[in-house]
């Protein structure tokens, strides 16, 4: 028997950003998954933050969450839904991490008086951590490297990749590039020069690499190929064409399963597996391309945050309309509009409330749980959501006037009168420290004979979280008598974490975030069936 090695694959991107270099990665990750691989994907970025957590979701998107709680990254997500193989904190590594830690070491002596440089200092540090994946023993190991090649802060990375390649040996080693080429409408022309002077760039950092992924919105014809494979010096067979796509992002793998990109990466690495056809993404893109029917879902949050902020939970929300062969058209709502006029949730079959962290926008998030209440409009209320349903039948169905969370007290100079939400020191006496997020996995027992349980089809259940507040314990009582049902609870700490209402189509609320571990090929079971409830509802 040969020693065992793990294999490395590096994708690196060239030309512009924002060609989608995430989603090719995770496909190619599904790929390798299908033929029967184990692999972990790590995202490498070039940034100097030591970790997303604290950036801002209107530069970055959302902050995705794992199970072991690291506040990472958007592009994880891609990993996890193309891949359904859980990500960690080892999954994103930022420069701002590495550099942190280096000069922590020098500061403790570590370096013995020697003069810390990049070359080998931070280079090795880079590589340390990718390489300490090794002992989870996977067949592959992919790193993507954000931003662009010829990205002053890229460099350090591309060669410590480079240097990666050359410890592990050439064979166990592959370099995929993906690169843009653009149609130049006025010349009518195809031009291959930009990936040409990239792939040129990438070769005096002393990368060649195998695979050219080339994004472009018209086809290659044979003769770009050549040209491509010519001046590129990869082989024709490994030149591959992402054009775009028409319907959906996760037609990618089918794309790239075509162009036999998983082929030439066994081939590269002398592992030989069956092929095997892709069958659920195969049936996926053909329910996603014949859909029977549109269901209208409308997602309530704070202006400013519903573009890129709920990334997972419109995925989520489409990957529940395929487990109903319909296609989700998400209304976006600012909660600001719902306060005066809550009649615009008419034009919608469902109704969600996503997480969130500020007090703009309660009053209307408040009033658009009540109008599901009222209305009999399935609703699914996620973290901020489900404490914004309890706030509200406490105030509407308990009697209980000015409850509301003790989240914003400080904000709105007030001291909550019944404080149906608060911290978990509030309701009390707890011994871990105060205020702390309740970051990733948590596990829940749900009753028997609820909506909940319908979903999950099972007692026990685990949800990712990130949160400080807590449904109030001491009103559970007075919640329950009113007619609320709490379907979840967390057998550790005994807090509330998911709800819903009797005599209603369908009314749930979780404390967790579901959305991260939805599927388009699993659909997260809360988001199937609220969205079917929906299309009954429509
Ligand atoms: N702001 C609320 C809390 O911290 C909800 C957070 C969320 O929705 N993710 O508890």
């Amino acid at each position: 028997m040969g020693q065992y090695m793990t294999k490395y694959l590096f994708i690196t991107g060239g030309v512009v950003s924002s060609l989608g270099k995430g989603i090719t990665a995770a496909s190619i990750g599904r790929l390798l998954i299908n033929r029967g691989l184990s692999i972990r994907m790590v995202k490498v970025d070039p940034y100097l933050n030591v970790d997303p957590g604290t950036m801002s979701p209107y530069q970055h998107g959302e902050v995705y969450v794992t199970d072991d709680g690291a506040e990472t990254d958007l592009d994880l997500g891609h990993y996890e839904r193309y891949t359904g193989q859980p990500t960690s904190q080892k999954s994103n590594i930022t420069a701002g991490r590495i550099y942190w830690d280096v000069l922590h070491k020098e500061r403790r002596g570590d370096y013995l008086g020697g003069t810390v440089q990049m070359i080998p200092h931070i280079s090795n540090e880079i590589k340390e951590r990718i390489r300490a994946i090794e002992a989870e023993n996977p067949d592959i190991i992919l790193i993507e490297l954000g931003g662009t090649v010829g990205d002053i802060e890229g460099l350090i990375f591309l060669e410590a990749l480079r240097q990666l390649g050359a410890d592990v040996g050439r064979e166990n080693a592959m370099y995929i590039h993906l690169t843009y080429v653009p149609y130049i409408k006025a010349a009518g022309e195809v031009k291959t020069k930009p990936t040409q002077q990239s792939v040129a760039k990438l070769r005096e950092i002393g990368i060649l690499p195998h695979i050219l992924v080339c994004r472009t919105e018209v086809d290659l014809t044979d003769e770009h190929i050549d040209k491509l494979s010519l001046f590129c010096n990869v082989p024709k067979e490994c030149v591959i064409v992402e054009k775009d796509v028409e319907t959906s992002i996760y037609e990618i793998p089918l794309v790239l399963v075509e162009q036999g990109v998983d082929e030439q990466i066994l081939n590269h690495f002398r592992i030989a597996r069956p092929t095997r056809p892709l069958k659920d993404w195969q049936k996926l893109i053909s329910v996603i391309k014949n859909p029977k029917g549109t269901i209208k879902i409308g997602v309530v949050g704070k202006y400013s945050e519903l573009q890129d902020a709920y990334k997972s939970i419109y995925e989520a929300l489409y990957h529940g309309g395929y487990a109903a062969a319909h296609e989700v058209e998400i209304v976006k709502i600012a909660a600001e509009d719902i306060e005066e006029n809550p009649a615009v949730l008419d034009s919608v079959s469902g109704i969600l409330i996503p997480g969130g962290f500020g007090s703009r926008g309660m009053e209307g998030k408040i009033r658009a749980a009540q109008y599901a209440r009222e209305n009999g409009i399935p609703f699914l209320g996620i973290c901020l959501g489900l404490q914004c349903a309890v706030i509200e039948f406490a105030r509407n169905v308990c009697g209980l006037k000015g409850a509301h969370t003790t989240e914003f007290d400080e904000e709105r100079g007030v001291t909550t009168e019944h404080p149906v939400v608060c911290l978990l020191e509030e309701q009390r006496e707890v011994t871990e420290k105060g205020g702390t997020m309740r970051l990733g996995a948590c596990p829940c027992v749900l009753e028997k004979e609820t909506k909940a349980f319908e979903a999950y089809g099972e007692k026990k259940i685990s949800e990712r979280h990130r949160h400080r507040y807590e449904v109030n314990n001491n009103y559970r009582e007075q919640l329950e008598k009113g007619g609320l049902i709490i379907s979840g609870t967390n057998p550790d700490i005994g807090v509330v974490e998911m709800i819903e209402l009797p005599d209603h189509p369908w009314f749930v609320a979780t404390q967790a975030h579901p959305e991260f571990k939805s599927q388009p090929v699993l659909p997260h079971p809360l988001f199937r069936d609220f969205i079917a409830a929906a299309i009954r509802n429509s």
